[in-house]
């Protein structure tokens, strides 16, 4: 069901609901007001005839012919007079006598001074009058006509209001629902709009402070995210085909050159040499998009277990002198590590490689004295690892982008190289929940400490 359907019949049932009670109390009031106003007729009706009989001594033929008379027009009160011995005096109407008096109703008329109630739908009165020292009980029945047709065109009044104030605030309630949810009809053609070509596009903002100015701002900062998210993604993309071109237009270009002219077996193994190192400049590249692939997982399809953090420093180390001999590296591990437990960690011990090599490999490279410094911390119960190199620094410009994926500092232009390693590490240490900080100055050297 749709909001402004559902919002049209909540109103209606709610003003209904309250439109009926109101109703209901209105017609109930009237019912007992013309009960108690009807008695107070019949009261009176009982006591002037009581008064013309007893004491007026107007003679009974006479009343007779009044009561008979009135009762052609109107609907007369038909009135019983009884003596204290229960015994009659006069009766308006012996043969219809409406209400039968019995000796157990006299009885309780006199005891309690007064009496009402129904018999079928006409309305008794039974009072005490009392008249020159002696008690007399007078009987007075009649039916309402008058009060009950009033009461009847009460009725269908209420009844024909009602159904017409329900059409109206049917009406009424559809139309301020759609004027309420107009802006959200507005919303939704506007989010229509917005496709993967152009999320330039933004839902309008009225400068409204209500909540759908809030849903629509908040809409707008999401697409904000996604459209940079995409842009990053459209960069990262062609950054990657920049990346695997170059060596793949190198190798083309060289194998090229040696199939077209004849050579000597010296320049086949040079041409071999190239296309061998550019390929495995490729594969360098694959491997790091691939890690970078799996960093980006969600934590918990990521494996972590407990190791030790010194064991794997030493194989990245290990590693990294096997690929270039002139890498030299210095571990230490400082005394606030005192005991081997301390340097226990629950990581995944790939990726922490991984993002550990990519550090020292850097530390090597941006020095001329391909040397890099490790060293292990235990500062307030975080295992600390400070890689630190005395090699070509960065200027504080680079330092702000070389997390960035494919960023590669003005210093490390002509030295091999893609810009994946430092994301690649960042993303791993964010995944692990811990930190890294970086300080460098040009000509002195860097410093990478990562906290986990
Ligand atoms: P790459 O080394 O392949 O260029 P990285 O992501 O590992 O990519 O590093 C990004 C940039 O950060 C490098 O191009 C370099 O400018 C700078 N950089 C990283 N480590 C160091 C370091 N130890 N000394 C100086 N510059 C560094």
């Amino acid at each position: 069901m749709k909001i402004k359907t559902r919002l049209t019949l909540l109103f209606t049932v709610l003003v209904a609901s309250i439109l009926l009670v109101f109703a209901g109390v209105i017609y109930w009031s009237s019912s007992q007001n013309r009960e108690i106003e009807f008695y107070e007729e019949l009261e009176k009706e009982a006591i002037t005839k009581a008064k013309l009989f007893l004491e007026a001594k107007v003679k009974t033929n006479t009343l007779h012919r009044i009561y008979l008379n009135n009762s052609q027009i109107i609907n007369e009160v038909e009135v019983a007079i009884y003596n204290s011995s229960f015994e009659l005096l006069y009766h308006d109407d012996v043969e219809i006598d409406r209400v039968k008096e019995t000796d157990e109703m006299l009885t309780s008329i006199l005891k309690l001074n007064q009496l009402h109630f129904m018999q079928d739908d006409w309305q008794v009165i039974g009072m005490l009058y009392k008249y020159d020292g002696k008690d007399y009980i007078i009987t007075a029945t009649a039916f309402d006509e008058y009060g009950y047709t009033k009461l009847q065109n009460l009725f269908y009044t209420i009844i024909v209001l009602t159904i017409v104030s329900l059409l109206v605030i049917a009406s009424l309630g559809t139309f301020f629902a759609s004027r309420a949810l107009m802006p959200i009809k507005k919303m939704i053609s506007e989010v229509n709009k917005i496709t993967a070509t152009n999320l330039d596009l933004r839902l309008s903002n009225e400068q409204n402070k209500d909540e759908l100015a809030a849903l629509a701002n908040t809409f707008n900062e999401m697409l904000n995210r996604l459209e940079s998210s995409f842009d990053s993604q459209k960069q990262f993309v062609s950054n990657i085909s920049h990346e695997l071109r170059t060596p793949l237009a190198a190798i083309i270009a060289e194998l090229d050159l040696a199939l077209n002219k004849e050579n000597e077996k010296e320049a086949y193994v040079q041409t071999i040499q190239n296309a061998l190192a550019d390929a495995k400049k490729l594969v360098k590249l694959s491997n790091s998009l691939l890690d970078f692939a799996k960093a980006s997982y969600d934590p918990t399809e990521i494996v972590f277990k407990e190791v030790r953090i010194d064991e794997i420093i030493l194989d990245a180390c290990q590693k990294l002198q096997k690929s270039n001999s002139t890498y030299k590296f210095n571990f230490l591990i400082d005394e606030s590590v005192e005991e081997e437990e301390m340097m226990i960690a629950s990581v995944n011990p790939y990726l922490m490689e991984v993002a550990l090599m990519n550090l020292l490999e850097n530390a090597c490279k941006y020095s001329d004295n391909h040397h890099g410094t490790v060293s292990l911390f235990n500062i307030r119960g975080r295992l600390v690892i400070k890689i630190a190199d005395k090699g070509i620094g960065m200027s504080a410009e680079d330092i702000e982008k070389i997390f960035k994926p494919f960023y590669r500092g003005d210093n490390g232009k002509y030295l091999e190289g893609n810009g994946i390693g430092l994301s690649l590490t960042k993303k791993v240490v964010d995944l692990h929940k811990g930190t890294i900080a970086v300080t460098s100055q040009v000509n002195k050297g860097t410093e990478f400490v990562i906290t986990l």
